[in-house]
C-alpha cells in the first residue's frame, strides 16, 4: 500500500489543482497550492480524519495561493514558499479581480522559506523540495513517496509558460532536465493544472509524449 493518500481538488476561477496529501501512518496532511474554497479544503481534511500541518506553495502566482491566508488563520499552520517567489507577485493587477470573484483576501507572502533539497516530514513520510525555476524564479516541485507535485513547471504533455515576470524558458528546460528527468521513470506527475488528456501521468510517459522533453532535451 502506498504511504500516502492524494486528493486532487480543482479550485478557483482558474481551476488550479489543490492537493491534499495525507500520511496514512500518522493522519497528518499537507496542503499544496490552496487555490480557493478554504471550507471545501477543511471539510475534505475532516472527512479523511486528517490534520494539516503545513501549506506548501509550488510558486507565488496568486491563483495558486488564494486560500493561503484563510487556511493559515483557520488551521493555525504556516505557509511555505521559496523566498524568490514570496511577495514577488504582490502587485499583480489580477489580484483585485480574483479577490472579488472568490471573496478571499490574498496574501502572497510566505511564513517560511522553501529551499532546494530541504526535507519536510509528512507524518512518517519524508517530502523533498526540488527548486525548479523557469515558470517563476522560486518555482518548486515536491517529491513524496514517488509522487511528484510539479506545479506549473511540468504539465501532462506540456509545461508552464515562461513569458510572465521572472520566467525563463532556458531555466525551465534546465530545471526539467537536471532535477526531474533523473527521477525514476515510475515517478507519478501531479501538475498544477489539468491541461492534458489525463489528470496525472508518469515520467516514463512524459519522456515519450511531452514536447518540452522530447524536442528540447532528448532530441534537440
Ligand atoms: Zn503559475
Ligand atoms: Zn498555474
Amino acid at each position: 500500500m502506498a504511504a500516502v493518500t492524494i486528493i486532487r481538488l480543482p479550485l478557483g476561477p482558474f481551476q488550479v489543482n489543490t492537493y491534499i496529501v495525507i500520511c496514512h501512518q500518522r493522519g497528518q496532511a499537507i496542503i499544496i497550492d490552496p487555490a480557493a474554497d478554504p471550507q471545501t479544503i477543511i471539510d475534505t481534511l475532516d472527512a479523511q480524519g486528517a490534520v494539516a500541518s503545513r501549506i506548501l506553495n509550488t510558486h507565488g502566482h496568486p491563483d495558486h495561493l488564494l486560500a493561503n491566508a484563510a487556511l493559515r488563520r483557520a488551521l493555525d499552520i504556516p505557509v511555505y514558499m521559496h523566498a524568490a517567489d514570496s511577495g514577488l507577485f504582490a502587485d499583480d493587477p489580477g489580484i483585485r479581480l480574483l479577490e472579488q470573484q472568490t471573496g478571499l483576501t490574498v496574501d502572497t507572502i510566505a511564513d517560511r522559506p522553501l529551499n532546494d533539497g530541504q526535507i519536510l516530514r509528512l507524518g512518517a513520510t519524508p517530502l523533498e523540495v526540488l527548486h525548479t525555476p523557469g515558470h517563476t524564479p522560486g518555482g518548486c516541485c515536491f517529491l513524496v513517496d514517488g509522487q511528484l507535485f510539479t506545479g506549473d513547471t511540468l504539465f501532462v504533455g506540456d509545461a508552464g509558460r515562461t513569458d510572465l515576470e521572472g520566467g525563463s524558458l532556458d531555466q525551465l528546460i534546465h530545471s526539467i532536465e537536471t532535477r526531474l528527468l533523473p527521477l525514476p521513470d515510475t515517478t507519478v506527475i501531479w501538475p498544477g493544472h489539468d491541461y492534458g488528456t489525463t489528470p496525472t501521468s508518469t515520467l516514463a510517459r512524459e519522456k515519450q509524449e511531452n514536447p518540452y522533453i522530447t524536442d528540447f532535451i532528448l532530441n534537440p
